[in-house]
C-alpha cells in the first residue's frame, strides 16, 4: 500500500487563539488616553492587559462551552418543592467569577478600591474592561450590567432600609455574597408600548405591596433582585400610572417570595445567559421612588444601560474585526494573501472603520457619566440624547460588521467550531431589547424636542470640529458641519410636522446625528494623534469615515478609491501614516 503523500504544512487557518486583545487593540488604548487622565490610564492598563489575555484565551474557551451548554431550568426541588433555580454550566459559573469576582466589573462603581483603585474606579475603565470582556462573552455582561445598575437605581430612590439591606449585597466581589440584579418590564402586551402592562400591584391592610402578573422576557432570571414595573390598583392607565418594585427572590426570613418561573427562552444568541417567562403570584415587592413615577425612573436605568448595550455591540464589532484581519492576512487564495484582494479589502476597511468611530463614541460616552457623576449638568444634558444615539447605530450595525466578518471566514465562519457563528447570533440581540432601532430613535427624536437636546450636542461635535487644524482633515470637518446644519433646519421643522411625517424623520436624522458625533471624535482624535507624534493613521480613518456616511459615493462608484485601501496595514497594524495619506481619502 503506498503511503499518503506529504503535503507541505500551510496556516490555512488563522486563529486568534491566544492573542491579547488589548495589546492587538492600539485604537484602545489611543481612545482611552484621550478621555483619561495619564495617571488613571497607567493605573487602569495591567487589568487592561490582563483581561485582554484572558479574552483571547480562557475567556473565549469558556464562553464557547457556556454557548453551547445553556442553563437548564429546575423548578422543583426532589422533595418536589417549588425553587425555581437556573443550573448553569460550569464554563458560565467560572466566567461570573471572573467578571462579577476578579475583575469586579459590576462593583466597581459603587464601592472603592475595587482593583486596588484609589476610590471608585472611573466609567470609562469599567467600560473598556468590558468591552474586552464582550468581545468573548456576550450573554454574562446583560447580568453584569443589570446588577450594577440596580445598585445605582437603588442608590439613588431607594429607601435608606433597602439600600442597607441589597446594595453591599448587589456591588460584593465575593461571589458567595453576591445577589445579582435585573430588571423586568416586557409583558404579553408589548415591550415597546411599556404603558400597556397589564401587572398589577395590590395593597394588603398591613402596606405590604403584592405583585399578580406575568412578565414575558425576564432576562437573569437566576437574579436574586428584580426591579419591575406594575400598576397599583386604581393608578391611572399608561405609563403614568406605573410604579416601580424592588422584589426580591427570598424574603428577608429566608422564605421563597411568591413568583415562578414558567419556563426558558430558547434563542438565537445570548445563549448561556438564562432568559425565562416569569409569573407573580402574590409576589412581595418593595416600593422604590415615587408611586407615579415608576416608568421614568425605569427609564433613567434604561439610559444608562442602553450606552452599555451599544458597548457590547461595539465589542463584538471589534472582535469581528480582529478575526477578519487575522484570517484574511494569514491565509491565501489566488496566490495572494486575501487581505490583498481589492474586494476583501474594501469590506476590511469599511468594518474596521465601523469599529473604531463605535469604540470612540461609546468611551467618550462614559467619560460623560464621570462627568455626570461628578455634577457637570452639561455631560447630563449630553447623556441623555448620546446613549439613544449610540445604541441604535451601533446594535444594528453590528450585525451588518458580524455577517461580513462571517463571509470573510466563509465556510469556516458558518460551522460552529469558530467563533463566527456566536459572534453573528449574538449581535441580534442588541438591536431589540432595550428599545429597537426605531423606539430609540424616536427617544432622540423626544430628547430634541422635548429636552432641547440638539444644541448641546451640536455644541460638543463643534467644538471638537475646531480642534481640527490639519489643513487635508478640514474639508471632513467641514461635511460634518454641513451634515449638522441640514439636521437643525430638519429639527427645526419638526414642531409644525403632522406626527407621521415626524417619526418618519426620526431614524434618519438619529444615524446622521450618530455619523456627525462618531466623525467629529475621530477627527479630533485625529488631530491629537498628529500633534502627539506626527502620526495621521486616525485622521486618515475619520476622513475615510466621513466620505463613507456623510459623502455617500455615487451608485457605481467604489466605497473607498484604491489608493487609501492601501493603507489598509497601516491602519490595523498602527505603523505611522504621512500627511500625503490624506489626499487618498
Ligand atoms: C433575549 C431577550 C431578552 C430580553 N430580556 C428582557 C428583560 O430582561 N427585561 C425586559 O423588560 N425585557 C426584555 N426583553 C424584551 C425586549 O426589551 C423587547 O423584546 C423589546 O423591547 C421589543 O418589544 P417586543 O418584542 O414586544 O416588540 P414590539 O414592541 O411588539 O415591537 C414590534 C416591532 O414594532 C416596532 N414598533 C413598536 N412601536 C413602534 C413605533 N412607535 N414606531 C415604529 N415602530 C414601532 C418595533 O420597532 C418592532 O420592530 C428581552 C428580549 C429578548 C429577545
Amino acid at each position: 500500500m503506498s503511503e499518503r503523500p506529504t503535503t507541505p504544512v500551510q496556516d490555512a487557518m488563522p486563529t486568534t487563539r491566544g492573542l491579547n486583545f488589548f495589546l492587538e487593540d492600539p485604537n484602545l488604548e489611543f481612545v482611552c488616553s484621550s478621555v483619561l487622565d495619564a495617571a488613571a490610564l497607567e493605573r487602569a492598563r495591567p487589568h487592561l492587559v490582563a483581561l485582554g489575555a484572558l479574552a483571547g484565551d480562557e475567556l473565549e474557551a469558556l464562553a464557547a462551552q457556556a454557548d453551547r451548554h445553556g442553563p437548564v431550568l429546575r423548578p422543583f426541588d426532589e422533595c418536589g418543592r417549588r425553587v425555581d433555580e437556573i443550573v448553569f454550566h460550569p464554563a458560565y459559573r467560572e466566567m461570573e467569577r471572573l467578571a462579577f469576582g476578579r475583575f469586579g466589573l459590576a462593583a466597581m462603581s459603587h464601592r472603592d478600591g475595587v482593583l486596588g483603585w484609589p476610590g471608585r474606579v472611573p466609567h470609562v475603565v469599567k467600560y473598556a474592561l468590558s468591552y474586552l470582556f464582550s468581545q468573548s462573552e456576550f450573554g454574562l455582561l446583560c447580568p453584569v450590567n443589570m446588577t450594577d445598575s440596580s445598585a445605582r437605581m437603588l442608590r439613588r430612590h431607594g429607601s435608606a432600609e433597602l439600600q442597607a439591606r441589597y446594595v453591599p449585597r448587589l456591588t460584593t466581589t465575593d461571589p458567595a455574597e453576591l445577589w445579582q440584579g435585573t430588571q423586568w418590564m416586557t409583558e404579553k402586551t408589548g415591550g415597546s408600548d411599556a404603558g400597556a402592562a397589564v401587572t398589577v400591584a395590590r395593597r394588603d391592610a398591613d402596606g405590604t405591596w403584592r405583585l399578580w402578573g406575568d412578565k414575558w422576557f425576564c432576562s437573569n432570571a437566576n437574579c436574586d433582585l428584580a426591579l419591575t414595573l406594575a400598576r397599583p390598583e386604581g393608578a391611572p392607565a399608561g405609563t403614568r400610572g406605573l410604579a416601580m418594585f424592588l422584589v426580591p427572590k427570598r424574603l428577608p426570613d429566608g422564605t421563597k417570595n411568591a413568583w415562578v418561573i414558567n419556563r426558558l427562552k430558547d434563542k438565537l444568541g445570548s445563549r448561556s445567559m438564562a432568559t425565562g417567562e416569569v409569573t407573580y403570584q402574590g409576589a412581595v415587592g418593595y416600593l422604590i421612588g415615587e408611586l407615579g413615577r415608576g416608568f421614568k425612573q425605569m427609564m433613567e436605568m434604561v439610559n444608562g444601560s442602553r450606552l452599555s448595550n451599544a458597548m457590547r455591540a461595539a465589542g463584538i464589532m471589534r472582535r469581528c474585526v480582529l478575526e477578519s484581519l487575522t484570517h484574511a492576512r494569514g491565509r491565501a487564495a489566488f496566490g495572494s494573501a486575501l487581505a490583498d484582494l481589492p474586494l476583501l479589502r474594501a469590506g476590511l476597511v469599511e468594518m474596521l472603520l465601523d469599529a473604531e468611530a463605535a469604540a470612540s463614541v461609546v468611551l467618550h460616552g462614559a467619560a460623560l457619566f464621570d462627568g455626570a457623576d461628578a455634577g457637570r449638568a452639561e455631560d447630563a444634558r449630553l447623556l441623555r440624547v448620546w446613549t439613544p444615539i449610540a445604541k441604535g447605530w451601533i446594535t444594528a450595525r453590528a450585525r451588518w460588521v458580524a455577517s461580513e466578518a462571517m463571509n470573510v471566514r466563509a465556510g469556516n465562519g458558518y460551522t460552529e467550531e469558530w467563533p463566527n457563528a456566536r459572534l453573528l447570533r449574538d449581535s441580534y440581540l442588541g438591536a431589540i431589547w432595550e428599545g429597537t432601532t426605531s423606539i430609540v430613535a424616536l427617544d432622540v427624536q423626544r430628547a430634541v424636542l422635548k429636552d432641547g437636546a440638539f444644541a448641546p450636542l451640536a455644541g460638543f461635535i463643534g467644538r471638537r470640529l475646531e480642534t481640527v487644524g490639519e489643513p487635508a482633515a478640514k474639508p471632513g470637518a467641514d461635511l460634518v458641519r454641513t451634515a449638522l446644519a441640514e439636521i437643525a433646519e430638519r429639527t427645526l421643522a419638526w414642531p409644525r410636522l403632522p406626527k407621521p411625517e415626524r417619526e418618519l424623520d426620526a431614524r434618519p436624522v438619529a444615524d446622521t446625528l450618530y455619523h456627525a458625533l462618531a466623525a467629529s471624535l475621530l477627527l479630533a482624535e485625529g488631530q491629537q494623534l498628529r500633534e502627539r507624534s506626527g502620526d495621521c493613521r486616525k485622521l486618515l480613518a475619520a476622513l475615510l469615515y466621513v466620505r463613507r456616511w456623510l459623502r455617500p459615493p455615487a451608485p457605481l462608484a467604489p466605497l473607498f478609491p484604491p489608493e487609501a485601501l492601501g493603507w489598509l496595514d497601516a491602519l490595523a497594524d498602527w505603523t505611522p501614516v504621512p500627511a500625503e495619506a490624506l489626499a487618498t481619502a
